[in-house]
C-alpha cells in the first residue's frame, strides 16, 4: 500500500480536516503522480456534504488533477518519470462493453471507476480517493498529457469543468451562425463560454449576478441577460442550444422560452432537487438532455484544442488550509471561476 496525506471529510457536516490513507499498489500499469495543483468542483462539495445521498466517508475529494509522474510501471509506454500528467474524473472502465469499446468509456456499462469514491478495479476493497492529497496511483490509459504551452495550474480544471462543457458543446455541434445560451457564470459556466466562443457561435451568458456581466463579456459572452429579471427573459428569443451549468434549483421553464422551435436545452448542473418542467415549455419540438464529463479521447481532443487556441481555465490559487473558505465561497457564487488548491507549494 502507498501512504497519502490529503484534505477530506469525515462526515457530511464536519468541515475538511487533513487526513491521513492509503492507496493501492502500483502495477506496470500504472503512474505514481506526485500532486502539483488539484482543482474545486461543485460536485466536490455535494459529495463531501452528501447532498446526493450517495457518499462513503472518510472521503478526499478532488478529481481536476495535474501532477508529476514519480514512478512508471514496467509496461507504461507514454509518460516517464518527470513528466505532467493529468487526471480528471474517472480513473478506470471495463474496456470490454460496448461504450468502452466504442470509445464512450465514461458510459461504460460496468460503472466508471471514479477518481474518488468507488471501489478500485484493480483493489476491490479499497476505495479511491481523490487529488486533495499529496500523490495518485493511476493506470497511465487513464492519464492524460499536459500540454507544454499552457500553465499546469489553468490546466487543472479543464480536466472536469473543461470536459464537461466541450464534450455537449461538440456533441450538439455548436459552431459559426449558432447562438448558445449558457447558464450560470461559475466552474463550468466559464469554460462554456470560452469554447462556444472559440467554436464560433453567439453567446447569451444567463446570471442571477449582476456583479458578473463585466467579466462574462471579457470571457467572450457576446450578451448577458439576468435570469431574475422576467422582462428580459421574455424579450430573449431563438436561442439553438443552451447549457445549464446551474448547481441548485432554478427555473427551466423560462429558460427554455428563450429556445428557438426544436432547440434544446442540455443539463449538466446536477442540484440535490428535481427541476420542474411544464409541459408547455417543450411543445413546439424542443428538448431537454443531459450529458455527464466526457471519454478519455475527448479528454485528449479537449487538451489538444486548448493547446492549440490558448484556453486555460481563469483560477484563483489557494493553500489547501483554505480549502473550507473556498467551499463556502463557490456555494455563495463567489469564485471566479475556479479554485485550484497548490497542493505541493
Ligand atoms: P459553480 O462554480 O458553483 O457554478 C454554478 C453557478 O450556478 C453559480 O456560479 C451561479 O452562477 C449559478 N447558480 C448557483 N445557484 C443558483 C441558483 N439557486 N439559481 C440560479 N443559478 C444559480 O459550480 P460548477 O463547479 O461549475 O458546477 C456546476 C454544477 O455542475 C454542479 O451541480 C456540479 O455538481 C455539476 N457538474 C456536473 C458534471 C457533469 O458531468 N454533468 C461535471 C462537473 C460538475 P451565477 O452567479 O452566474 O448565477
Ligand atoms: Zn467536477
Amino acid at each position: 500500500m502507498i501512504n497519502a496525506t490529503g484534505f477530506g471529510a469525515q462526515t457530511a457536516d464536519l468541515p475538511l480536516a487533513e487526513m491521513t490513507f492509503q492507496r493501492r499498489d502500483m502495477d506496470d500499469h500504472d503512474l505514481l503522480l506526485d500532486i502539483l495543483y488539484c482543482g474545486v468542483c461543485h460536485s466536490d462539495i455535494h459529495s463531501c456534504r452528501n447532498e446526493w445521498g450517495n457518499t462513503h466517508f472518510p472521503l478526499v475529494p478532488g478529481h481536476e488533477i495535474v501532477g508529476r509522474v514519480r514512478s512508471v510501471g514496467a509496461k507504461v509506454r507514454h509518460f516517464k518519470v518527470g513528466d505532467l500528467a493529468a487526471v480528471g474524473c474517472f480513473v478506470d472502465a471495463c474496456g470490454q462493453c460496448q461504450p468502452c469499446q466504442e470509445g464512450e468509456d465514461h458510459y461504460c456499462k460496468g460503472g466508471i471507476t471514479l477518481t474518488y469514491g468507488s471501489p478500485e478495479r484493480k483493489a476491490p476493497n479499497i476505495l479511491s480517493q481523490g487529488g486533495f492529497s499529496n500523490n495518485y496511483v493511476v493506470d497511465a490509459r487513464y492519464a492524460l498529457q499536459v500540454p507544454d504551452n499552457l500553465d499546469p495550474k489553468g490546466v487543472a480544471p479543464l480536466l472536469c469543468a473543461g470536459i464537461t462543457t466541450y464534450s455537449p458543446l461538440r456533441r450538439w455541434q455548436v459552431g459559426p451562425g449558432m447562438r448558445v445560451g449558457v447558464v450560470g457564470l461559475g466552474g463550468l459556466g466559464h469554460m462554456a463560454i470560452k469554447f462556444a466562443r472559440a467554436f464560433g457561435a453567439e453567446v447569451t451568458l444567463f446570471t442571477t449576478s449582476t456583479a458578473k456581466a463585466d467579466d462574462a463579456l471579457r470571457l467572450g459572452a457576446n450578451k448577458v441577460v439576468l435570469s431574475t429579471d422576467k422582462a428580459a427573459m421574455r424579450s430573449t428569443r431563438g436561442l439553438d442550444f443552451i447549457l445549464d451549468t446551474v448547481s441548485a434549483k432554478h427555473d427551466i421553464d423560462a429558460l427554455l422560452g428563450t429556445l428557438r422551435r426544436a432547440g434544446t436545452l442540455c443539463l449538466v448542473g446536477l442540484p440535490d432537487q428535481p427541476l420542474n418542467l411544464m409541459s408547455r415549455s417543450v411543445l413546439s419540438n424542443k428538448a431537454v438532455s443531459g450529458s455527464i464529463i466526457g471519454s478519455i479521447a475527448e479528454t485528449r481532443e479537449m487538451l489538444n484544442f486548448c493547446a492549440e487556441k490558448g484556453i486555460v481555465a481563469d483560477i484563483e490559487l489557494i493553500r489547501p488550509d483554505q480549502i473550507n473558505e473556498a467551499f463556502d465561497r463557490v456555494v455563495s457564487g463567489d469564485v471566479k471561476y475556479r479554485f485550484v488548491i497548490d497542493m505541493a507549494g
